[in-house]
């Protein structure tokens, strides 16, 4: 469960080693990086490449995927393009859907991945938030019932989605729909879509991998100048912050060393802006999350929603006493870990 860029595969077969099962999706830039990923991780991961093709393409009707042609000849078929992903050394193919925007391309994405005959292949679908509320969602659900094929749901838009409850609740439907349906490139979320009858998730090792911000808007910031610290999982309480928010909490009160075993045993407030400390949050990020997915997948399947809610009461509890230690009454929960909470089971 773990999204990863090209430049990062390393480190990221270093940290998972052989210890973990699950699935890698590396990025459009490793062209000949997913056989090494494969020849790291051994048999125990499954391997496939996003290209992206919705942070630059549009998905319409008439073409819904992004199949450009090269150097001027006929552009590729689907089908093509699939079994060079496969050829590539990837596990699985994932179609190079644009970006959906409405419902009719959508449905198109779902028929044209239908035709393939080829096995191996998930049908990317990265969609607004729109889709996951009112009427749209439930016909939503329907079109992507209809595929032959797993989907990856990607969830578009700009900071977190998962904090509207509609949103969250209208993941929940899907996922527990009868289409065979993974989260992609998320964060926590992906426990969420685990835990209520979906395939799985997969928790992107970068921060620009944990959501997803199509065309030609940048992700906003809230802050302005940007913060360039590092991001930083506090495994206290489970939660992604930048170093420059969490490290005044901690002015006065024992700091946050790591005790993850084999991890990096630093103390977190020190991460800087280097490339090596981010290097160092980036590892120790995916070292605090992979015990979590371990333990959530090996909970029986009808047990995971209970299991999930009592981890997220267990963090709720994890800021109550932070609040305590630090005397910072304004460390509150994340949006959506309490959007979560609230929905309850
Ligand atoms: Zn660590």
């Amino acid at each position: 469960m773990a999204t990863s860029a090209a430049s990062v595969s390393d480190a990221v077969g270093e940290v998972v080693g052989s210890a973990f099962s699950g699935l890698v999706i590396v990025d459009e830039r490793c062209a000949r990086a997913a056989r090494a990923v494969k020849a790291t991780y051994r048999s125990r991961l499954i391997v496939g490449k996003d290209t992206a093709a919705y942070m630059r393409y549009t998905a319409t009707p008439s073409e819904p995927m992004y199949l450009p042609s090269i150097l001027g000849g006929a552009a590729p078929s689907l089908a093509t393009c699939m079994q060079d992903q496969l050829a590539d050394g990837a596990d699985f193919a994932l179609t190079p859907t644009g970006r959906i925007r409405d419902l009719a391309s959508l449905d198109a994405a779902v028929t044209q991945a239908n035709a393939l005959t080829i096995p191996g292949v998930v049908l990317a679908t990265p969609v607004p938030t729109r889709l996951f509320t009112g009427s749209e969602r439930v016909r939503a659900a329907a079109i992507l019932e209809r595929s032959r094929h797993p989907v990856a749901l990607i969830v578009t838009g700009q900071f977190d989605p998962f904090a509207e409850a509609q949103v969250a609740e209208g993941l929940r439907v899907i996922a527990s729909s009868a289409a065979d349906v993974f989260l992609h490139r998320s964060d926590f979320a992906a426990f969420e879509a685990l835990a209520h009858g979906g395939l799985g998730g997969s928790i992107g090792y970068l921060a620009g991998l944990r959501h997803t911000v199509t065309g030609r808007r940048p992700a906003k910031t809230r802050k302005e100048p940007p913060d360039r610290s590092p991001i930083v999982l506090l495994p206290e309480i489970d939660s992604f912050r930048h170093q420059a928010v969490f490290e005044p909490w901690f002015r006065n009160a024992r700091p946050p060393i790591c005790s993850r075993p084999g991890c990096c045993g630093r103390d977190l407030t020190t991460l800087t802006n280097k490339a090596a400390d981010h290097a160092v949050a980036n590892r120790h990020n995916l070292r605090a999350w992979l015990p979590l997915g371990a333990q959530l997948t090996t909970t029986p399947v009808a047990d995971r929603r209970a299991w999930l809610h009592a981890y997220r009461q267990a963090v709720e509890n994890a800021y109550a006493d932070l609040r305590r230690r630090t005397r910072v009454r304004a460390i509150t929960m994340d949006d959506s870990q309490r959007t979560w909470l609230k929905l309850g089971l």
